[in-house]
């Protein structure tokens, strides 16, 4: 599944290529791909004004007062084509621009979803999000108020977008394992001193991710369908052995794959 770093790429990338492209038509290639909320027939999308990114979110603002606001779940991709009849088994809606290019929404598993709303409206997916890892008052201080009388394991909280927005299974294993601290601790239990290397150690796995342009394990894709570099530098999602030579351990946490290492994550 797309994660911060990854959506945050698309956002970037979407920046570069379709920033003040005009949308001539909008065409939903399985039915339930897009879910308008704006109750009624949308004659004109209008001009791209803005892209964004919010948690796993991609927020695209138009001319016409609209915002679409995608989610790619668990293996959506947004590929930029410069044919207009070139599409895959897996395309599930499109947006054409008036320059003859378009953007393909590509979904394997069909779950993503672009749904389009109001500019003013409230979308009250984003407004549940809790604060993003690279906003300064996300710190030690604010995970010890969210994680008072929390008695779950610390990699279900940080995988909770309610806690902190954007992280997802991979990035949370790799930051529990450079914070030297077991997935299985319970969140109320973490010093605060431990609480700012978690806070630390988050910025700085996904500033190093972002530059990388994110991490494909098999379905993520930039908008020029390229693959990101950061699996290179993953220490412990998927690996057999941490860096000073211990045997990984795998464990299921909530129904995710959890890896660490039993030995140097305390
Ligand atoms: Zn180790």
């Amino acid at each position: 599944m797309p994660e911060l770093p990854e959506v945050q790429t698309i956002v970037n990338g979407l920046n570069k290529k379709g920033l003040n492209k005009k949308i001539v038509s909008m065409n939903e290639i399985r039915k339930g791909t897009i879910q308008n909320f704006v109750g009624e027939n949308i004659s004109e999308i209008g001009v791209i004004s803005s892209i964004k990114r919010r948690g796993k979110y991609i927020i695209i603002k138009t001319s016409k007062k609209l915002k679409l606001i995608i989610h790619l779940r668990m293996t959506g991709k947004l590929i930029f084509e410069t044919e207009l009849t070139k599409t895959s088994d897996h395309t599930r809606a499109e947006l054409v621009f008036s320059d003859n290019t378009k953007l393909i929404f590509d979904d394997v598993r069909a779950f993503g979803k672009i749904q389009i709303y109001n500019k003013e409206d409230e979308v009250e997916s984003l407004e549940k999000l809790g604060l993003e890892p690279f906003s300064k008052d996300f710190n030690e201080k604010y995970l010890k108020m969210k994680f008072k009388n929390r008695k779950s394991h610390i990699k279900s909280l940080l995988l909770n977008q309610r806690v902190v927005a954007g992280l997802g299974n991979i990035y949370v294993n790799e930051i529990l394992y450079r914070a030297r601290i077991s997935p299985k601790k319970k969140g109320n239990q973490i010093s605060l001193k431990k609480l700012k290397t978690i806070v630390e150690k988050a910025k700085e796995v996904l500033e190093k991710a972002i530059k990388h342009n994110g991490t494909t394990i098999s379905d993520y894709r930039s908008v020029e369908d390229k693959t990101g570099k950061f699996q290179n530098f993953l220490k412990v999602y998927q690996k057999e052995y941490c860096e000073c030579g211990h045997q990984i351990k795998k464990v299921k946490q909530a129904g995710r794959s959890t890896y660490y290492c039993p030995v140097c994550q305390k």
